[in-house]
C-alpha cells in the first residue's frame, strides 16, 4: 500500500486475525489466558497489549511514517508519556506557544519532578542555538502553533537538535498525519490528540504517539503500560473507523478553510487572518515545503471596535466550543478557553489577544459557513 488514501482504509487490518474478519473486532477483555504454566507468550494482561489497540497502533505507525505507535486515553496522556522520557535535571525548550494543557502539565506536574522548561520565541531554526545549554535535552513544539498558526521549520529544528543530541517531540494535532508527517522530516517523537482530526466526530477523547527508533519505542511502551493511560478497545475501534474518512474530511475541511480565510481577509471587521494556506501568510512557503495540505485550522483578529462576545454569540452554524478537527465547524476564543491558564503577559507576548478568534471549519456547505460568519461580523460592531 503506497498511497496514504488506501492506507487510511486498509492499514488497520492487514494483519492475520482468527476469523478473517473484514473489520477489526473489539476485544473487550481485561486479560488473556496463558498458554501454559511456563508459556507467557502472546497477549497477557490487557494494560500491556490488546489486539484492537494493536490494530490502531499498527495503522498509526504506518500513517505517521514511523515503525511504532502507541494509543492513549487522551492527547494529554500521550504528551505526558512523551515528556516522561525526560529525567530530573533535564531542560526542555518549548518553541513558540503551545496548547494550554501542555503548558499546564509542564508547569504543574513535570516541573515538580525536576524537569525544567523554557518557552522560546524563534524566527528561524538557527535561533535555537542560543538557548542550548548543557542541561538542555529536548525540544517540544507544535506547527502550526496553536492558536497563532505560526509555522515552525520541522527539518531545520530537527537538524539543530540532532547536532546537539536533543530529543525532539512534535505535537501534530493541528495537521494529522494525512497532511504532515514530522517523523519523515527527522523528528524523534510525534504526539497527537486523536480527539481532533483523527477522531473527527467530536465523540471520543484519545491520543497517539509514534516513533521510528526501536529503543525509544521500548521506553514508550513501558511508560504506556506502567503509567496506564491506555486507549480503551472501544475507542480504538472508533478511531480506526474514523480514520478511514480522514482524507475525505481533511480535503473538504482544507477547502473550506481556504475559502473562509479569503473571505475574512477581505472583511472590514477583520484586522488580520492567520492561515498558512494564504499566499500572503508569512508561513506560506515553509508550510508548502513540509506539508501535503496547508491544514484546516485558522485564526483571525477582529478589528478594533468589534466585540468577540457579540460575534461569537451571533453565529448560527458554527458551534462555540473548545475543540477542533470535527466534521462540524467549531469556533473559539483562546484567551478565555484553551489558553486561559497561561499568564496574560506570556500569552500577549505570543500573540493571543482578546480579539483573537480560532476557527476549525467542518465539512458543511462552504457558502453557508461564509454567510454565517458574515452576518455575525455585522452584528459584532460595538
Ligand atoms: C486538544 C489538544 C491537546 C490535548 O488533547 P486531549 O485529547 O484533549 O487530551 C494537545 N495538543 C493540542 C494542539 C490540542 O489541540
Amino acid at each position: 500500500m503506497s498511497s496514504i488514501d488506501t492506507l487510511l482504509v486498509h492499514g488497520a487490518n492487514d494483519k492475520v486475525t482468527y476469523a478473517r474478519e473484514v473489520n477489526v473486532p473489539i476485544y473487550l477483555t481485561a486479560t488473556f489466558e496463558q498458554k501454559s504454566f511456563d508459556d507467557h507468550s502472546g497477549y497477557g494482561y490487557a494494560r500491556g497489549n490488546n489486539p484492537t489497540r494493536e490494530s490502531l497502533e499498527h495503522l498509526i505507525a504506518a500513517l505517521e511514517g514511523g515503525k511504532h505507535a502507541f494509543g492513549f486515553a487522551s492527547g494529554m496522556a500521550a504528551t505526558s508519556a512523551a515528556l516522561s522520557l525526560f529525567s530530573a535535571g533535564d531542560k526542555v525548550l518549548v518553541i513558540g506557544m503551545i496548547y494550554g494543557g501542555t503548558y499546564g502539565v509542564l508547569n504543574n506536574v513535570f516541573s515538580g519532578f525536576g524537569i525544567k522548561w523554557e518557552l522560546v520565541d524563534i524566527d528561524k531554526s538557527e535561533d535555537l542555538e542560543q538557548y542550548i545549554t548543557d542541561d538542555v535535552k529536548g525540544v517540544f513544539f507544535e506547527t502550526p502553533v496553536n492558536p497563532t498558526l505560526k509555522v515552525n521549520d520541522i527539518r531545520g529544528i530537527a537538524s539543530v537538535a540532532k547536532k546537539h543530541s536533543l530529543l525532539t517531540i512534535v505535537d501534530n494535532t493541528f495537521m494529522s498525519p494525512f497532511a504532515q508527517r514530522p517523523l519523515e522530516l527527522g523528528i524523534d517523537v510525534v504526539v497527537e490528540s486523536a480527539t481532533k482530526y483523527l477522531g473527527g466526530h467530536s465523540d471520543i477523547i484519545a491520543g497517539i504517539a509514534a516513533v521510528n527508533d526501536d529503543k525509544l519505542a521500548e521506553r514508550l511502551h513501558m511508560i504506556q503500560a506502567l503509567q496506564g493511560g491506555i486507549i480503551q478497545p472501544f475507542d480504538a475501534y472508533q478511531l480506526i473507523r474514523s480514520i478511514k474518512t480522514l482524507g475525505v474530511r481533511v480535503r473538504q475541511q482544507t477547502y473550506n478553510a481556504g475559502k473562509i480565510a479569503e473571505f475574512l481577509a477581505g472583511n472590514e471587521a477583520v484586522k488580520t487572518v492567520h492561515y498558512p494556506g494564504l499566499e500572503s501568510d508569512p508561513g506560506y512557503e515553509l508550510q508548502k515545503s513540509q506539508t501535503d495540505y496547508p491544514g484546516a485550522m485558522l485564526s483571525f483578529e477582529l478589528a478594533d471596535g468589534y466585540c468577540p462576545a457579540k460575534f461569537l454569540d451571533s453565529l448560527k452554524i458554527f458551534t462555540l466550543g473548545a475543540s477542533l478537527g470535527g466534521v462540524e465547524s467549531l469556533i473559539g476564543h483562546p484567551a478565555t478557553t484553551s489558553h486561559r491558564s497561561i499568564p496574560e503577559d506570556v500569552s500577549k507576548k505570543f500573540g493571543i489577544s482578546d480579539l483573537l478568534i480560532r476557527v476549525s471549519p467542518g465539512i458543511e456547505d462552504t457558502q453557508e459557513l461564509i454567510d454565517d460568519l458574515a452576518q455575525a461580523l455585522k452584528l459584532a460592531k460595538k
